[in-house]
């Protein structure tokens, strides 16, 4: 391709790219995932919040994803590589300015959680690299990056809030917000309906079934908030996120018995079975 009409289109990309980057972050409120009011960083709970978007553009798809955390203070230390795992195409990269107790476990699950959304969503054999920071908790930090999918490859950025005091807290939220992500990135690059690509139902529930298949139990505690102070001066699409939350959280509720459900027991084995027939046949559904 001549020069001149390679450097439009990659100026064109880079333009794209930005704005699509601006978009995002200031689209997180409206894109689900969120659960709070005030500021973009006031309107996030201390869980952190997190967004995915793919667009196509010229026949390529543009993945983005975007992570908003609150905190007192800034995050400006640098993450280094702590630690990563890989099975067969699927990688996690976990990164950290800290040490992590427990990182080869964590790794370990998550590439479970991951893997697990992945088959259920008729994505394997497509490369999946996720890249994983984990923000001291009480920092605050905002960060988002692009990728180009090509046949529904997967290469994306998260950051979460992690608390090396309540590493239990900590874990299930990375494990549920990952497999939550992925659901939203496995319909964006596999080019499935918008529907499906905003199914926050869907999202919320594998998030919660990935914390009871991988830790072995699912807490009460542990489930969507939805702990909007107020309904009032709140864009809609933010409020129907957070009922979603909710609905998703109630829906899970119901297997519980004295506010947690265990792997092995019936209850257990009920909703995750639940679980993968939901996403299964949410998937079935006609993509790229
Ligand atoms: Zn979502």
């Amino acid at each position: 391709m001549p020069n001149g009409k390679f450097s439009a289109a990659s100026s064109c990309l880079r333009r794209f790219l930005a704005l699509s980057k601006a978009f995002l972050i200031s689209a997180l409120l409206l894109s689900g995932c969120v659960s709070s009011r005030g500021d973009l960083l006031s309107q996030v709970s201390d869980r952190g919040a997190n967004s995915t978007s793919v667009a196509s553009f010229m026949g390529i798809a543009i993945l983005t994803t975007a992570s908003v955390i609150p905190g007192e203070l800034p995050f400006d230390e640098v993450a280094d590589e702590v630690d990563n795992c890989r099975l067969n195409e699927t990688s996690i990269e976990i990164y950290s300015p800290h040490p992590v107790d427990g990182s080869s476990l964590l790794c370990e699950q998550l590439l479970s959680a991951v893997t697990w959304v992945r088959q259920l969503a008729g994505a394997t054999g497509r490369t999946g690299r996720f890249r994983v920071t984990l923000v001291p908790a009480g920092r605050s930090f905002v960060t988002s990056r692009s990728s180009i999918s090509i046949g529904g490859s997967m290469d994306v950025s998260f950051a979460f809030p992690w608390s090396s005091e309540d590493s239990r807290a900590s874990t299930a939220n990375v494990i549920s917000k990952m497999a939550h992500e992925t659901v939203h990135v496995a319909a964006g690059v596999l080019g499935k309906p918008a529907a499906l690509q905003r199914d926050e139902v869907l999202a919320y529930e594998l998030g919660a079934c990935a914390q009871l298949k991988f830790l072995g139990v699912l807490q009460e505690r542990d489930l969507p908030r939805g702990s909007l102070p107020s309904f009032q001066n709140l864009p809609k699409e933010a409020i129907a996120s957070s009922r979603h939350g909710l609905d998703a959280a109630s829906a899970v509720r119901k297997y519980m018995v004295d506010g947690q459900v265990s792997k092995k027991s019936a209850n257990g084995i009920n909703l995750i079975s639940a679980c993968e027939e939901k996403a299964r046949s949410a998937f079935s559904s006609p993509g790229l």
